[in-house]
């Protein structure tokens, strides 16, 4: 039997979580209605697409169950390794200051991380999940294996907290923009952001980091700021009509909710990079 403070909690976690779902659902749908505007490609299955929407619930509500056990980790952490190293304003432009520099040190953490999914072959068996959608598309964008979320939450957002002693609605601020961004970068939206397609991440810009084109392969990691592609020399400027097939090069991916949940177990998994690679033709040359 449940004690009734453990029914208040459970329900309040899932009034949180039900919330939150209703924001990606409303965030899907405006991205969708974009899409139809000006799509880089028709979508080949609307069955995946349902699929990326109850994978979307179900992740939404594991990143909720393991806030007790990201706090937790957060709180080990710092106590660990010291919290708060450099104090932040957080009043007038020193807050605006602050703002810059948390999103600069998440979006950095960010690239790092991501490298390491591309390196490191257990995590590629998590991350290949998501490079597995053949349809680019707003719906792709919380399909992402649970397990990355308990990392990321558990061991790479609590360095934050170590680094600064930051008031939490700047560490929101940032958040926002983050979902923003990710959201937009996941588009099936053929915008051509010209002269600063390499200075804030795009969908044509991301889509080269998802492209199924061997060459394209392991660059433009960035989150939000190519900047960090640009130091660290993985950035592939798109070309004006280089829009890439997406995909795994054997084009495998989930069909069914228990496949996409047990994805890493999997053979496919491990594939991109390691079959003979056939060249998968871009897009605009199909249509030739
Ligand atoms: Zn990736
Ligand atoms: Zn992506």
């Amino acid at each position: 039997m449940f004690a009734s403070s453990q029914f208040a909690d459970l329900w309040h976690h899932a009034g949180l979580w039900l919330r939150g779902y209703a924001l990606v659902l409303l965030m899907m749908a405006i991205g969708a209605v974009l899409e139809r505007r000006r799509p880089v490609e028709l979508l080949h299955s609307r069955s995946v697409q349902r699929l990326n929407l109850v994978y979307a619930a179900l992740y939404m509500a594991v990143v909720e169950g393991l806030k007790p056990l990201t706090a937790a980790a957060s709180v080990a952490i710092v106590n660990a390794l010291g919290g708060g190293m450099v104090v932040l304003a957080s009043h007038g432009w020193g807050a605006l200051a602050s703002f810059v520099i948390v999103l600069l040190t998440v979006d950095l953490l960010e690239y790092a991380f991501h490298r390491l999914q591309h390196t490191w072959p257990l995590l590629w068996k998590l991350h290949s999940l998501h490079h597995s959608a053949v349809d680019l598309n707003v719906t792709v964008t919380f399909r992402h294996h649970w397990l990355e979320a308990a990392i990321k939450g558990c061991l790479l957002y609590p360095l934050v907290g170590v680094l600064f002693k930051v008031d939490p609605w700047i560490v929101g601020a940032t958040s926002l923009v983050f979902m923003f961004g990710n959201y937009f970068a996941h588009l099936n939206l053929r915008v051509d952001l010209g002269r600063y397609t390499t200075w804030v991440n795009n969908p044509q810009f991301h889509r080269l980091h998802h492209s199924a084109r061997p060459e394209h392969f392991d660059h433009n990691f960035t989150q939000l700021l190519p900047l960090w592609d640009h130091l660290f020399g993985t950035l592939w400027i798109p070309a004006k009509h280089e829009w890439p097939a997406t995909g795994l090069d054997d084009g495998a991916e989930p069909r069914s909710l228990l496949a996409a949940v047990s994805w890493p177990l999997g053979m496919h998994a491990a594939r991109r990079g390691t079959l003979e690679r056939k060249p998968v033709p871009a897009l605009d040359e199909e249509a030739k």
